[in-house]
């Protein structure tokens, strides 16, 4: 059992459905103040109220996380409503599927602009109160398409991933210094909102890929990134955990199936 996160102040970032929304829901229920963070309001409040119904402490935010003043707005509402702020969960995301040949500049700076930019604005953004705070915590949400694995129509969206770990490898020296570790779960293929979106057949034909034989759910995710904040994970910085069900190791079907 890891140490509770007992009055401690969270962003996710995403959080109205999805991974974002297991992470927030996994983090309410070790103690967090959860500050749930989407454009849109009213998903958000929802998950808020979802969250406090079930006993935590949560309230919503609006905010892009391709916009610097909307977040630097959010890790303001954090510190005044929750008490400070600890931990950090970037992890908004989109993964518009487009081939190559039909991808348009504005394709990949839709993807790039929130997978990629938003990484930097929200963490930039949630430094000056974790530095406050004394330390803190700041957990990425990677993939294992592009910095493992790819898969046709993502080329923009595996470039995205891949770059939030050069991220990261950097930007954690650089906040070490004020006692914050800097880390990104790698999820495989998890059932939300977002990949539900992606039909039926990617679903089935997706979780016959994984030696597990099923999708991961939000909660797997969860579970990863309340390690990445906890106390117990003090030591770890710069590091990536794939959670995917076993799905990026078989090198065959014979491998799959045996
Ligand atoms: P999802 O179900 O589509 O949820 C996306 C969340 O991000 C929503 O809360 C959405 O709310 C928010 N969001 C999108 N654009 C935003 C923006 N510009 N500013 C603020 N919030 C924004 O997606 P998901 O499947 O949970 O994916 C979440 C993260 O996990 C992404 O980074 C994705 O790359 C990563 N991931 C997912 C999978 C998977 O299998 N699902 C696998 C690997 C990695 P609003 O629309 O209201 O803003």
């Amino acid at each position: 059992m890891l140490t509770s996160l007992d009055g401690q102040s969270a962003i996710v970032t995403g959080a109205s459905k999805g991974i974002g929304k297991g992470i927030a829901r996994v983090f309410a229920r070790h103690g967090a103040r959860v500050l749930v963070v989407a454009r849109h309001i009213d998903a958000a409040e929802a998950t808020a109220e979802e969250l406090r119904d079930a006993g935590g402490q949560a309230s919503a935010f609006a905010a892009d996380v391709r916009d610097l003043a909307a977040m630097e707005a959010a890790a303001a509402a954090a510190v005044e409503r929750h008490g400070g702020l600890d931990i950090l969960c970037a992890n908004a995301g989109i993964f518009p599927q487009v081939k190559l040949e039909s991808m348009t500049d504005d394709d990949w700076d839709e993807v790039m602009d929130t997978n990629l930019k938003g990484t930097f604005v929200s963490v930039k953004a949630c430094l000056p109160a974790m530095k406050k705070s004394g330390g803190g915590r700041i957990v990425l949400t990677s993939s294992i398409t592009g910095p493992v694995t790819g898969y046709p129509g993502w080329a923009h969206y595996a470039a995205s991933k891949a770059g939030q770990l050069g991220f990261l490898r950097t930007a954690c020296m650089e906040v070490a210094g004020y006692g914050i570790t800097m880390n990104a779960v790698m999820p495989g293929n998890i059932v939300t909102e977002g990949l539900e979106d992606l039909g039926e057949d990617y679903l089935e034909t997706m979780a016959a890929s994984i030696p597990l034989k099923r999708l991961g759910s939000v909660e797997d995710i969860g579970y990863a990134a309340l390690f990445f904040a906890s106390k117990e994970a003090g030591y770890i910085t710069g590091q990536t955990i794939i959670v995917d069900g076993g799905q990026i190791l078989p090198e065959s079907l014979e491998a799959l199936n045996t």
